[in-house]
C-alpha cells in the first residue's frame, strides 16, 4: 500500500544539500525507518529543478545499487517529497572523517558495488555527474554501497549528446568536461562518471582529495588547471599493482582511453579481492 505522508513522523536531521534537508523518518503504521528528502515550496527553481530530475530518475530505476525510492510528495503548499531506503551508516564521506582511510579489499568491495550501479545506470542511458564520497550512501549491514543524490544527473535521448554543462561538484569533473572541444566534442559523458569513481576511489585510499595536499585549502583555478593540464594523480608507492592499474584504468585523461563500467567489473583488482570477506 502507498505510503501516506501524514503517516510520516520526523525523526531527525540527517543531512543538508543545497537546497532541501533529508531527515530520517518513521513510518507510524508499520514502524518502519525511511529517509525522506525534502525541498520546500520557496526554495530557488534551480533546486526545485534538481528535485523533479531525481524523481524522475528514481522512478526509472531499480537495482540494489541504487538507493531505493518508496514515494513522491507533492503538497498543496509547494513542498517536494522524496521518501527513500534508509541508509543506516550514513556516506563513504562520513566513514573516511570517522574511521580513517580504507584497505584495498574494502576499496575493491566498493568499487565493485559502485561499478554495478554505473553500469545498471548507463545501460538505461542515465549519467550520474555527481559522483563523489558524499554522494555514496552505505549500509552497515554487509557494507553495502549505493549510488544516491540524481540531482544533476542526465538522461541521454541520442547516445552522442553534448553534455558539458557545469554541472556536479566541480572538483571531481573530468578534464573533457571543462574542454569538450579539445576532445574532439563528441565525447559520450559516461565517462566522466568513471573518472569521478577513480578519483573518489584515491581519496578514500588516501584520505583526501587527490588534486589537493592534505589540509590544503581548494583554490578553483588552480585546482582546474590541475585537473585539465596536469597529469592525472595516481598512488603513492605500497599500493598493489592491481589497485594501481584499475586506478589507471579510471583516470586517464583522454575519455576514450578510460575503460567503461562492464570492462572495469572483469578488472584483476576486483577478481583478485572478490574471495577475501572485509
Ligand atoms: P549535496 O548538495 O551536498 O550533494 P543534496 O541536496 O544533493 O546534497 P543528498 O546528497 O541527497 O542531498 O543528501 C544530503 C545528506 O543527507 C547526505 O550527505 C547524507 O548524509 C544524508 N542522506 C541522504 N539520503 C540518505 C539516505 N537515504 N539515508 C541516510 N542518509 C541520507
Ligand atoms: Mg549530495
Amino acid at each position: 500500500a502507498a505510503i501516506a505522508y501524514s503517516d510520516l513522523e520526523k525523526l531527525q536531521v540527517l543531512g543538508h544539500g543545497n537546497g532541501g534537508t533529508v531527515y530520517k523518518v518513521q513510518h507510524r503504521c508499520t514502524l518502519k525507518i525511511y529517509a525522506l528528502k525534502v525541498v520546500h515550496g520557496d526554495a530557488d527553481p534551480t533546486v526545485r529543478r534538481q528535485v523533479f530530475r531525481e524523481m524522475e530518475i528514481l522512478r526509472r530505476t531499480d537495482s540494489p545499487f541504487i538507493v531505493q525510492c518508496f514515494g513522491i510528495f507533492e503538497k498543496p503548499s509547494g513542498d517536494i517529497a522524496i521518501l527513500m531506503e534508509y541508509m543506516d551508516s550514513g556516506t563513504l564521506d562520513t566513514l573516511l572523517n570517522k574511521n580513517g582511510t580504507f584497505s584495498e579489499p574494502k576499496l575493491a568491495h566498493i568499487a565493485s558495488q559502485i561499478l554495478k550501479g554505473l553500469s545498471y545506470l548507463h545501460g538505461h542511458k542515465i549519467i550520474h555527474r555527481d559522483i563523489k564520497p558524499s554522494n555514496l550512501l552505505v549500509n552497515n549491514n554487509n557494507m553495502q554501497v549505493k549510488i544516491a543524490d540524481f540531482g544533476v544527473s542526465k538522461i541521454m535521448c541520442r547516445s552522442l549528446d553534448a553534455c558539458n554543462s557545469y554541472v556536479g561538484t566541480c572538483a571531481y569533473m573530468s578534464p573533457e568536461r571543462f574542454d569538450p572541444d579539445a576532445y574532439g566534442g563528441n565525447y559520450n559523458g559516461y565517462a566522466g562518471d568513471i573518472w569521478s569513481l577513480g578519483l573518489t576511489l584515491l581519496e578514500l585510499y588516501l584520505g583526501h582529495f587527490p588534486f589537493l595536499q592534505p589540509g590544503q585549502r581548494p583554490d578553483w583555478a588552480t585546482l582546474m588547471c590541475a585537473i585539465c593540464f596536469g597529469d592525472p594523480p595516481s598512488l603513492p608507492d605500497g599500493a598493489s599493482p592491481e589497485f594501481r592499474s584499475f586506478i589507471e584504468c579510471c583516470l586517464q585523461k583522454e575519455f576514450s582511453k578510460r575503460w567503461t563500467a562492464s570492462q572495469l567489473l572483469t578488472h584483476p583488482f576486483l577478481c583478485k579481492n572478490r574471495r577475501s570477506d572485509c
